[in-house]
Parts: structure tokens; C-alpha cells; sequence
């Protein structure tokens, strides 16, 4: 139901686990029933999520000591699956490599979760979210490319979407696509933020960029990448800033 995206680029800066959890709490209102975490930190990833209130998670889990430059958060209301540890996202694929969060519902995802499990996946929730990280995985064993895996992944989904995903493969970018669930992104100074609504980003910058139903890309602490993902054109990604008050 919620999602919050922070990277890096000076620990300093901002600490990445605190600054996570203070935007799950900004999309609390939202409602939920569970919530996660996944960072990426010294190479490795890092998921921690469950069924409950945020409040006793960081109890249990301590999102708040987490360390690394990029990191992914995610307040899920279930519509896939019943809530339950294992149903919270961030999810992963067998490998553990990639780590998703989303809003939305996948239509298509029988059918993919079908094909993919044919294919050896193995798979732990009853999501339909779970489908994309398996998808990135089997396209990067093909291509070896995280970014054009992220895009075969998100090119192959019917439904609506807002998606983020890191990696260690590539510790310093957050990939997302969006496709009728909403999606903004926050331009900082030294740091750079992606989340479903403004309010979780207020914090840190008033410089918003509204992502587009079909824009696809990744944000890195100093950069933004951005395209569309039907036509594959780049959008300049400077001309759609703007100053919320
Ligand atoms: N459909 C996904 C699920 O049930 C995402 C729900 C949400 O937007 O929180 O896990």
C-alpha cells in the first residue's frame, strides 16, 4: 500500500535504515498490515519484514540501525495472499539477489508464476508481487544486464504497478516502474528518494518528480535515469522537477 525508496550517497548525509522507517510511518495513514525492509549494505542484501505494526517490527527487527546506501521499505495491504510474515514484502527471488517491493495487483501473474515454476522457480508466498523478482532473475541469467532485466520483468506484467528493486549487483541504484499506482520521486542534495505519495519525501526535499504512468528507470544518489518504457525514448528527467510548497 506504500512505498518508500532512499540512496546515497555520504553515509553522513542521512542514515538510511532511520530515514526508511520515518517514510513507512509517513504512509501509515494508508493503512496495512504488514512491512519490510530491504537494504543493500557492504554487498550483501538484507530483508527484514513480517505481519504487523511497524512499531513492533522496528522492535523486533531494529530498521532503524540499518546501514548501506540504498535501501527499499514497503507498507503492503494484501490483495494476493493473506497477511502473514512470509506474504510481506520486500520479495525475493531463489537467489536472493533481487528484492522487490510493490503496490498494485499483477493480473497476469498465474500464468507467469506457472511458466516460471516450470522452469525450476521456487517460490515462497502466495503474492503476486513475488512473480516480478523471479522474473528479473531468470531474465538476467539470459541477458547478465540488471537494468534490461528489470525492464523485460516489468514489460512482461499486466496491471497496475508502482515497483522498486535493488540489488548488490548494482549497490548504489533503485529501479522502478510505474504503471497506475502512484509514484514520485524526491531530488536531494547527495541523495535521491522514490515514494508513492509526497508526503513520505517532505522530510528530506521539496524538489518532486511526478513518475508517469509507463516510465521505467532507476535513481542512483546523484542521478536520475528515466525512459518510457513503450517507446524506450529517454526523458530528461530535469525538465518534470518541481517545487512543492
Ligand atoms: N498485490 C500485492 C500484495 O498483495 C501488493 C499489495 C499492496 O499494494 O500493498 O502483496
Amino acid at each position: 500500500c506504500g512505498i518508500i525508496g532512499l540512496c546515497l550517497r555520504d553515509k553522513k548525509a542521512l542514515r538510511l535504515g532511520e530515514a526508511i522507517y520515518r517514510g513507512l510511518l509517513r504512509l501509515e495513514y494508508r493503512g496495512y498490515d504488514s512491512a519490510g525492509v530491504a537494504v543493500v549494505s557492504d554487498g550483501k542484501l538484507v530483508v527484514l519484514k513480517g505481519k504487523g505494526k511497524l512499531r513492533d517490527l522496528e522492535e523486533k527487527y531494529s530498521f532503524t540501525k540499518l546501514e548501506g546506501v540504498t535501501g527499499i521499505g514497503h507498507t503492503r495491504w494484501a490483495t494476493h495472499g493473506a497477511p502473514s510474515d512470509v506474504n510481506a514484502h520486500p520479495h525475493t527471488d531463489c537467489g536472493n539477489v533481487f528484492a522487490v517491493v510493490h503496490n498494485g495487483v499483477l493480473e497476469n501473474y498465474l500464468e507467469l508464476k506457472k511458466a516460471l515454476s516450470a522452469r525450476g522457480h521456487v517460490f515462497r508466498s502466495e503474492t503476486d508481487t513475488e512473480v516480478v523478482a523471479h522474473l528479473i532473475e531468470e531474465y538476467y541469467r539470459e541477458t547478465g544486464d540488471v537494468y534490461q532485466a528489470f525492464r523485460r520483468a516489468v514489460a512482461a506484467l499486466k496491471g497496475a504497478y508502482a515497483l522498486l528493486m535493488v540489488t548488490p549487483l548494482e549497490p548504489d541504484k533503485i529501479f522502478f516502474a510505474r504503471k497506475d499506482s502512484p509514484l514520485v520521486i524526491g531530488v536531494g542534495p547527495g541523495y535521491n528518494l522514490v515514494a508513492s505519495d509526497i508526503p513520505a519525501l517532505l522530510e528530506h526535499t521539496r524538489r518532486i518528480i511526478v513518475v508517469r504512468d509507463g516510465w521505467v528507470g532507476y535513481i542512483t544518489p546523484s542521478s536520475i535515469h528515466v525512459e518510457d518504457a513503450s517507446s524506450g525514448r529517454l526523458v530528461n528527467a530535469a525538465d518534470y522537477v518541481r517545487i512543492v510548497e
